[in-house]
Parts: C-alpha cells; sequence; structure tokens
C-alpha cells in the first residue's frame, strides 16, 4: 500500500511529555468491566466472529465499509490528517476540515477500556486506544483487546511494560516494542500503525524502531486526566472542552481511568458543540517506506 509520506519529528513537547501516564499500577483486576456483552456489528476487522451477532448498533457514517467481514484488509479511508511531531499538532490535507481533533486513551485496557470504547462507538467516534503488554496477559485482556478493535478503534504500542525507555539498553528497547507488536499480531492479527512512547519519551534508538515497524510516532496536544485537580468526571470533561489548547488538529490524551470514561461522552459532545469533528485513526496519514 502505498502511504503518504510524513516526516519523524525529533522533538517531544517539553511541557508535556514528562506528566502524562504516571503511574499505571491498578491493582483491580479486569474483570468488572460491565456492559459489554453485546458484541458490535460492522466491525473493520478480520479477527474471528464467534459471538458475534447483530444488534441496534447504528451504523458510523465515517466508517463506510461494507458491513461483510472481511478476511483482507479493509478498505482504508483517505489521508486526511497528517501528524506533525515537532509540533504537537494534527494538519488537514486538502479539503479535509480542519477544526477536527484526535482522541486518544493510554495505558489500555486496563479497567475502563472497553466501555470506554463502547461509550465513543455509541458517538460515533474513533479513537486510538494505546495498550500496555502487562495489560494483555490473561485471555479475557485478549478478548479485551479485540472487543477494542470490534468497537471501531485502532491499537497504538505503548510498550510492554511502560519503562522511561531513555532508562533502557537497545535490546531491552526493542522487546518493550517489537515485543508488544509481536503480541498484538498475535492476538488480533495485525501490528499496530500508531506508537506513543510512555511519558512521551523517545530516543533515537525508539523512533528508529518505530519506523522499522511502519509506525508513526506520536505524542500529544494536551491531556489532564492525570493531574490531581481532574481526577474526577467533571472538572475533567471542563478542561478538555474548555482549554484554550484546544485547537484545529489537537491530539487529546486520555486514559484508561474511571473518571475519565465518566467524563467522556461530555468531552465529546462538548467539543463537537464547539465545531469540531473527530480525525479517525484510518483517516491519518502514515510512513512511507
Ligand atoms: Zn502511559
Amino acid at each position: 500500500m502505498n502511504k503518504p509520506k510524513m516526516l519523524i519529528a525529533l522533538g517531544a513537547l517539553p511541557l508535556l511529555v514528562l506528566s502524562a501516564c504516571g503511574d499505571t499500577e491498578s491493582e483491580e483486576t479486569a474483570a468488572e468491566v460491565e456492559g459489554i456483552d453485546e458484541p458490535v456489528e460492522e466491525v473493520e476487522t478480520d479477527i474471528e466472529d464467534e459471538n458475534k451477532s447483530d444488534d441496534e448498533l447504528e451504523s458510523d457514517e465515517e466508517n463506510d465499509n461494507s458491513d461483510e467481514d472481511v478476511e483482507e484488509e479493509p478498505e482504508e479511508l483517505e489521508p486526511q490528517y497528517t501528524w506533525n511531531q515537532e509540533a504537537g499538532i494534527f494538519e488537514s490535507i486538502g479539503d479535509a476540515q480542519s477544526e477536527a481533533v484526535l482522541l486518544t486513551i493510554d495505558d489500555a485496557p486496563d479497567n475502563h477500556a472497553v466501555e470506554m470504547a463502547e461509550i465513543l462507538h455509541n458517538l460515533d467516534v474513533s479513537a486510538i486506544f494505546f495498550v500496555n503488554g502487562h495489560f494483555l496477559t490473561t485471555e479475557e485482556q485478549e478478548e479485551e483487546l479485540l472487543q477494542i478493535i470490534d468497537y471501531g478503534h485502532a491499537i497504538g504500542n505503548h510498550t510492554m511494560g511502560h519503562p522511561d525507555l531513555q532508562t533502557l539498553s537497545e535490546e531491552e528497547q526493542y522487546e518493550e516494542i517489537v515485543g508488544l507488536n509481536d503480541v498484538i499480531e498475535d492476538i488480533s492479527g495485525e501490528r499496530p500503525d500508531f506508537f506513543r512512547a510512555p511519558f512521551g519519551l523517545n530516543t533515537d534508538y525508539t523512533r528508529e524502531l518505530a519506523k522499522d515497524e511502519e509506525m508513526l510516532l506520536m505524542n500529544w496536544t494536551y491531556g489532564y486526566d492525570w493531574e490531581s485537580d481532574y481526577l474526577e468526571a467533571e472538572p475533567l470533561a471542563d478542561v478538555m472542552v474548555n482549554t484554550e489548547l484546544l485547537r484545529n488538529g489537537a491530539n487529546l490524551l486520555m486514559h484508561d481511568r474511571e473518571w475519565t470514561k465518566d467524563a467522556l461522552e461530555d468531552i465529546v459532545l462538548g467539543i463537537e458543540e464547539k465545531g469540531y469533528r473527530f480525525i479517525h485513526p484510518d483517516e491519518i496519514a502514515l510512513e512511507d517506506e
């Protein structure tokens, strides 16, 4: 496939980088996800659909894929946005609406990712879920990954164990990144198109690996759900929608957290009310070569 070229910029986003994805050790089991027993129709994946059945979910008009299950890769949307890593922002291509933002959910699938995937699906929004290998160790967690994909979302690589990659040897960095892609491929049949380093901290080698693995490396534009003032749904939704950092092409960082799940619908509706649409992961231009 011919993928439009875009630059992997070197700079991280200095002001945002160190704070996100702080500690992720959540001891609860992933078993308590509720409300996910209805499989979704019109998935874009080629996973085996053992328990898929129709339901009343409405068609997502941004996913004009056919509703038959395809073995081959589903038809992709034309690239509409390029990620400028140095500027930390998406740029629209051609006639693509510039008032657009991307939603991303990191540190998944912990306790809330599937429910968040369903909430977004019901709002006709697709996001990137950046997953960690330490959340993909049980059959149940593997099933959660497939459910997220079934709900129309993309999977991104967020490393096996969420380390600071800058403290690791190249061999260890390789295992963190390529090892996780192998795990994701084993479960879903596909390797991820997106990479986000824990804490946004990359090395020359991780940039090289992302390129070798044909993943687009992305940090983010803004996020708040790890800051002490925003560990509840209401203030979080308010700041996500009303921050002056909300602008054309923003890449919004959120996490698999309870308060973020609870704020999610208000975040989506508030941002739409401000005139933005949501970038579908398939609309993002990927690396060439
Ligand atoms: Zn993280």
